[in-house]
């Protein structure tokens, strides 16, 4: 009997050690890795410098509380400020504990502001996390069934359409934020139009809203931009990250521009653990090195040539509803679940992943070269024909 608690479908596979973009398993078989542990391991696995920065932070200091300054952390906020254009960071050490972090900012502005019942508005398939704010701001009844009840102070609307919020706007009075992927990861690898993107900005401004985006999976390089906001030439107030920020040590930033990089004041929000000198070291080396090895270009560079050879080597097949990618963040929508792709996949000795029970999703990692994505192409194009052909 496993001691663990029962919540994860797990693959009957477990990995030793990695290199770059191959992963071995306990059994010293290899694997192409086209998922980067759900766009985390961005550098890819075992980074040398990386893994030096760690050991050699490891053994200078771990920990220490925020009650003390923590240079590490005001140089990794020095950073995030620069790439962003933003002002201030909150560090924490998740994806939703970033976004619980952004939701308290947008309520507590909200009743700085006079608004009693401060709400946000979120969208239709969102994915935003499991503690019970975020998972509240989530749209997935899935994850959502049996915690009930959950928190009050969000209004969903359908994703990429302005309408729709133009119009619960004038419903709603209370209304002081919105939350929004730029590109839905969870949610099936959609991506929000830049126009859509604009003219939200520009509606929050004019409603004096908080613009927030969680880029907690898209942003750290992944679109081939640091951030996928930059795709649209407007600054967000608020904008949570985590995922690809440390390489696969725990951590989680919401970073805010403007009145909302003051709303917190001492007493407001914090954490034991978050912004520690070892996760910051890990985050600052993590930004050094995409820098130095020109990742963001990688990203876009190698997520145009697997978007093209998606699009070439799937085309005309039955089955196929859409192909969609922005860098290396990439969904193959097929007309049926296909969850056993996963499965097939792995014996050949590719790791993807399927998300909304019917899109393929591949997040490689950012230091992946053009072989490896031709491999990915050899390997899954074939893949699906054969999935969709049964
Ligand atoms: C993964 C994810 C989260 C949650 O992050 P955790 O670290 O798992 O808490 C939040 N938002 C988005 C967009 C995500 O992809």
């Amino acid at each position: 009997m496993s001691h663990l608690m029962n919540t994860y479908g797990r693959q009957a596979l477990a990995f030793e050690r990695g290199q770059g973009a191959w992963l071995w398993d306990t059994q010293g078989r290899r694997y192409l890795d086209a998922l980067a542990g759900i766009a985390v391991n961005g550098l890819g696995h075992a980074h040398p410098r990386l893994v030096r920065a760690i050991s050699e932070q490891a053994g200078r200091l771990i920990h220490c509380s925020n009650i003390y300054q923590v240079p590490l952390q005001e140089a990794l906020g020095d950073r995030l400020a620069e790439l962003s254009g933003m002002d201030k960071s909150f560090f924490c050490n998740s994806g939703a504990e970033a976004n619980e972090a952004a939701i308290k900012l947008a309520r507590l502005y909200g009743h700085q502001r006079g608004v009693e019942n401060p709400a946000i508005v979120v969208m239709e398939r969102a994915w935003h996390g499991r503690t019970l704010a975020t998972l509240s701001a989530t749209g997935s009844r899935k994850a959502q069934a049996g915690f009930e009840p959950l928190m009050s102070g969000f209004i969903r609307v359908p994703y990429n359409d302005i309408g729709a919020i133009a119009q619960v706007a004038e419903n709603k009075s209370d209304i002081v934020a919105v939350l929004l992927e730029p590109v839905q990861g969870e949610g099936g690898v959609r991506i929000a139009d830049l126009d859509y993107q604009r003219a939200l900005h520009a509606l929050c401004r004019e409603r004096g809203w908080l613009y927030m985006v969680d880029e907690v999976q898209c942003g750290i390089g992944r679109t081939g931009t640091w951030f996928s906001f930059q795709h649209t030439g407007v600054l967000p107030d608020v904008m949570t990250l985590a995922k690809g920020l440390g390489s696969g040590v725990p951590i989680g930033a919401c970073v805010a521009a403007g009145v909302a990089a003051d709303v917190f004041k001492p007493g407001n929000h914090g954490t034991t653990f978050g912004g520690g000198p070892l996760v910051c070291a890990a985050a600052l080396e993590t930004l050094a090195v995409m820098a130095d090895e020109h990742l963001l270009d990688n990203a876009a560079r190698l997520g145009q040539r697997l978007l093209d050879g998606l699009h070439s080597g799937l085309a005309g097949v039955a089955g196929v509803q859409e192909i969609r990618g922005q860098g290396l963040m990439i969904g193959v929508e097929l007309d049926r679940p296909c969850g056993a792709l996963v499965g097939q996949a792995i014996a050949e000795g590719l790791l993807i992943n399927v998300t909304q029970d019917t899109v393929v999703r591949l997040l490689p990692p950012l230091i992946i070269d053009q072989d490896q994505v031709d491999q990915i192409l050899a390997q899954l194009v074939p893949l699906i024909r054969t999935f969709l052909a049964a």
